[in-house]
């Protein structure tokens, strides 16, 4: 994330079936699986089918309104959203329109359109997608480029335990999950983006990126 030059080792059960080393940056604290662990496009898109990705199922609406509620809150009507990361059934895209709003979704496997990468947003949500970034560094870059001032970025991922619950989380034993955040690792995102932090619920992020001096909102 932070591209630090050293990283401590976190667990290493990589003599077991599946097992991994995992390193924590000392300056973002941000916890990542080591390259030789990053999955491959075949092996992550194998996975991502077997998500339940199905916006008529109510359980499923509940979980990715944990993202979407606090964020619509904020928005402005006509406010234009993107999700990045959407998978291979645009749920969360789906939900957006019903309340209203402009909506697109981009994933870099299942929904490739890179001209929605050139467009700007009021708001960008990521649900459970962060896990899944080999370089995080580079898309919190680009996320940024794609909001505009005033906007905001809201990001749902199951944040990290510490050491003595890690060993036994689910969450970190999907060989696609290879990036885990803490509220520490938000905030020091938020710092270095110049980005205001808020935390409203449980593994969610909303990040407001300021209104430029000159501009208006144009949420
Ligand atoms: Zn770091």
């Amino acid at each position: 994330l932070c591209a630090a030059a050293e990283t401590a080792l976190f667990l290493d059960d990589s003599e077991r079936l599946g097992g991994r080393r995992f390193f924590r940056c000392p300056v973002c604290r941000i916890i990542a699986v080591g390259q030789d662990d990053l999955p491959d496009r075949a092996t992550e898109r194998k996975r991502y089918l077997q998500h339940n990705n199905d916006v008529d199922d109510p359980d499923y609406r509940a979980f990715l309104a944990r993202l979407w509620d606090p964020v619509r809150l904020l928005l402005s009507d006509g406010a234009t959203g993107l999700d990045y990361g959407a998978g291979p059934g645009p749920a969360l895209v789906a939900m957006m329109r019903q309340d209203g709003f402009v909506a697109e979704g981009y994933d870099p496997i299942f929904a490739p359109q890179t001209d929605l990468l050139k467009r700007k947003y009021g708001f960008i949500v990521c649900t459970e997608t962060f896990e899944h970034m080999h370089r995080p560094g580079d898309e919190f870059s680009r996320l940024d480029g794609l909001i505009r001032p005033g906007g905001l970025l809201g990001v749902m991922t199951a944040f990290a335990p510490e050491l003595e619950e890690f060993e036994n989380w689910y969450y970190r034993r999907d060989p696609t999950h290879v990036a885990f955040y803490s509220a520490e690792t938000m905030k020091w995102i938020a710092g270095r983006m110049s980005w205001r932090l808020e935390l409203p619920a449980r593994d969610v992020a909303i990040f407001h990126k300021p209104v430029e001096q000159g501009h208006s909102s144009l949420l």
